[in-house]
């Protein structure tokens, strides 16, 4: 059996122009890209003239994919995996291919190939302390909300998660209840994008800056509650 290499490679999560050149020739060299949503990446390799055959794989694929996956790794082949935006396998699929993989091909090398991710560039912008966070990823829709909000407004942690743009209201709503009126929070919008938007206030600031600004609410963000 040949040995085999996974690259887990972290793509940019806008600004295409933050692919890092390792992760360029990573891509150049494999044999094959897993990618979430093959037509996006698609773009990413265009971009780059990466030729190279792609596979989707995301949180729906069947365990016939991963058989399929770990068939070809254990023929020797060199497999690259990305998501659609960022690094792979935060808040992202990944993770449980890459247990399956250590699973029953032990001798498989997984390289991380570092590049950017939300959470760590919403914090760098945010003046909040970042040596000691929690992240939530998304935040539960029903079962266990209350209870999560409840923890953010006792931690002594800055607190990071991602958000939609449906929910943004709502979660600010709920941010108003349980956290004191001075503790700050960051809202940051389509980070690294045309309409990249970086807000710190109070969560009454917040608030009245999106009702006066509803056009603002749609894209990508990420919330980040201030330490105690
Ligand atoms: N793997 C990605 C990463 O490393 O950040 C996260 C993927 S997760 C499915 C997508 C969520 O990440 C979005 O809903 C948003 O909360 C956050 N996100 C991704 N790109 C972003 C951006 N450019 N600006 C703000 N938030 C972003």
């Amino acid at each position: 059996m040949e040995m085999s290499n996974l690259y887990i490679v972290g793509t940019p999560i806008g600004n295409m122009e933050d692919m890092s050149f390792r992760a360029v020739k990573t891509l150049q060299s494999v044999d094959a890209i897993l990618c979430e949503d093959t037509r996006v990446t698609r773009k990413l390799l265009e971009r780059y003239e990466i030729n190279k055959p792609t596979i989707s794989y995301h949180s729906q694929s069947k365990i016939s994919k991963i058989d399929h996956i770990i068939e070809m790794l254990s023929e020797g082949k060199s497999l690259a995996l990305v998501s659609d935006a960022g690094t792979p396998t935060i808040s992202d699929p990944g993770s449980f291919l890459i247990s399956k993989i250590r699973e029953e091909l032990p001798e498989t090398l997984f390289v991380p190939i570092p590049g950017p991710t939300a959470l760590a560039t919403a914090l760098s912008a945010s003046g909040f302390p970042s040596s000691d966070f929690l992240f939530l990823g998304f935040l539960p829709h029903k079962k266990g909300r209350q209870t999560i909000f409840k923890e953010i407004g006792e931690t002594e942690r800055t607190v990071v998660f991602y958000e939609s743009p449906h929910r943004f209201i709502k979660t600010l709503e709920s941010l108003k209840e349980v956290i004191a009126p001075k503790r700050k929070i960051a809202v940051a919008r389509e980070l690294t994008k045309i309409y990249e938007e970086i807000k710190v206030g109070t969560v009454p600031e917040i608030f009245k800056y999106y009702e006066e600004n509803p056009d603002k609410i749609r894209g990508e963000f990420v919330i980040i509650v201030s330490v105690a």
